[in-house]
């Protein structure tokens, strides 16, 4: 299924046959391919090239840097089509979805060759006279970049763009759900460095491995950063082991996101609102949607296009015309599952979730989203479940509503469909929403890369993509200069 593909995207059929790790897809649950996990001794090998790729990397000039990130760009515009149905194949996702993917990749090339010509600092008044301060802004060393398997080649590109444009080298663990296509961006990668021709070998490299090789990563106080990107129980981990050796993460964990409906929404806008959140990736995004919060006095309706809505999404492979892939593997299906139970246990009435296609796809798991309709915000609420369940629940007041926004674990993605401006600002003000994006008639999905990108609270607190999150990867430097004949104290005092 996938030997043509990676042939073409520049993978040499070593790295994915004849391994004892199976690659399997999601589609009809074969093993596609069979890759080698690379253990400790690897990971360290690789840190060393790393490091020594870095103290060469770091004195090109950052817009130079960018300009290996531009030809990267071109690379993958060439391949998008390609390594978009290599995303479908491995993580499941539809084929708009996996272009996408792509094309959020394209973005932040392009945001990261902008980017390389401004890494600003500041100028900053000294109380000395004949004194200059200024802010500078280093390269950190080090990055390692540890993925999740439902933005497989996506949150890499955030990550390993900014990075390398910052001065750094990259050492990246994805998923080991997913590593078939981290070895083509891999290879794209390489043909960018192809291009560029005087890049330091080692820059960018690749660990195939699971869990055992993202420790050693880590846990080597030569990386100076690890941005990590997975569940609240890998950040669990991974967040103390990182502080214990004074090393920076950047966690984004978790997600339990919320649309507030209120009264005066609009409708149409928000049924949609609810499909593309609720339902796209089959609920394995970070931001899926999976609380509504609506207003008593609309809720029945709301509720009742919503199941419209949802009885028309054609479920299937990701390949072909349909909305909603499978899952990534059983032990999902069998979360969903679990959690519809207690959502029953928990005085839910539950509509959809079944599984599809079974006789077609003995080894896939497909199925219906989910609508669980609550008595209140109950323990398997407040519970991210990776799959497309989408809890509801009737609000009466606004502040009650904020604050069943507000009362979960997790804080990435939140939203509010109104009409009303006093709501509106109230939900995106200092006291309104706690999470890291909060939208006003937008789903909670979707994000743009010129935005920072992340969320509180269990998700992990981490800011990666746009905005100022470039200053994540560098280190800061605080440089005053005398340029008098005098030596001035701070603070007025005199020593002699
Ligand atoms: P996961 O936590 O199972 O794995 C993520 C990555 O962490 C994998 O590469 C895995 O090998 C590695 N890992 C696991 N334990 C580790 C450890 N102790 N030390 C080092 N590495 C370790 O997550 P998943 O199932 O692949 O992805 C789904 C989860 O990711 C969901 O919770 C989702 O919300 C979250 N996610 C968050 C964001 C975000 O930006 N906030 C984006 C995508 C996914």
């Amino acid at each position: 299924m996938v030997d043509g593909l990676l042939k073409n995207l520049g993978v040499c059929a070593t790295a994915f046959t004849g391994g004892h790790h199976p690659v399997h897809t999601p589609i009809d649950g074969s093993a596609i391919a069979s890759v080698t996990l690379e253990g400790k001794a690897q990971v360290l090998a690789k840190i060393e090239a790393a490091d020594k790729a870095f103290q060469a990397w770091r004195n090109v000039p950052a817009p130079r840097r960018g300009e290996l990130i531009r030809l990267f760009g071109e690379v993958l515009r060439e391949h998008k089509a390609q390594l978009g149905e290599l995303v479908s194949i491995e993580a499941g996702k539809i084929t708009q979805e996996g272009l996408g993917e792509v094309q959020e990749m394209i973005d932040i090339c392009d945001f990261a060759v902008g980017l390389s010509r401004q890494l600003y600092g500041l100028t900053i008044a000294s109380e000395r006279p004949g004194h200059h301060m200024r802010e500078t802004w280093h390269p950190l060393g080090l990055v390692g970049v540890i993925s999740a398997f439902n933005f497989p080649v996506a949150v890499w590109a955030w990550n390993t763009t900014l990075a390398l444009v910052c001065g750094n080298a990259v050492l990246w663990k994805p998923s080991e759900k997913t590593p078939l296509t981290a070895l083509a961006c891999q290879a794209l990668f390489e043909k960018a460095l192809a291009k560029f021709a005087d890049a330091p070998e080692g820059l960018s490299q690749l660990i195939i491995g699971d869990r055992d090789a993202g420790e050693a990563l880590v846990d080597d106080p030569r990386v100076a950063l690890i941005s990590a990107t997975g569940s609240t129980r890998m950040g669990r981990e991974v967040g103390p082991r990182v502080a214990a050796r004074f090393g920076r993460s950047i966690l984004e964990l978790g997600g339990n996101n919320a649309m507030i409906l209120a009264p005066s929404a609009d409708l149409d806008l928000a049924v949609r609102g609810i499909l593309f959140s609720a339902v796209g990736t089959a609920g394995q995004r970070c931001t899926t949607l999976r609380r509504l919060i609506v207003h008593r006095s609309v809720k029945d309706e709301v509720v009742a296009r919503v199941k419209a809505a949802y009885a028309k999404v054609r479920i299937g492979d990701p390949r072909q015309d349909n909305l909603v892939g499978p899952l990534i593997d059983k032990q999902s299906f069998d979360a969903m599952q679990d959690a519809l139970a207690r959502a029953r246990d928990e005085g839910g009435s539950v509509f959809g979730g079944e599984r599809q296609l079974q006789e077609q796809y003995p080894n896939a798991y497909y199925v219906t989203p989910a609508i669980a309709e609550m008595p209140a915000q109950s323990d398997v609420v407040r519970h991210e479940t990776f799959a497309p369940i989408l809890y509801v629940l009737a609000y009466d007041e606004f502040e009650e509503a904020l604050r069943l926004n507000n009362e979960v674990p997790q804080g990435l993605s939140s939203c509010i469909f109104t009409t009303d401006l006093r709501e509106a600002e109230r939900f995106q003000s200092a006291a309104g929403s706690d999470c890291g994006i909060a939208n006003v008639n937008i789903g909670t999905s979707g994000a743009e890369i010129g935005g920072a990108f992340g969320g509180e609270k269990e998700t992990g607190g981490g800011r990666e993509s746009g905005s100022d999150s470039w200053k994540a990867y560098m280190r800061r430097q605080t440089n005053t200069v005398n340029y008098s004949r005098e030596l001035p104290l701070a603070q007025g005092i005199v020593f002699d």
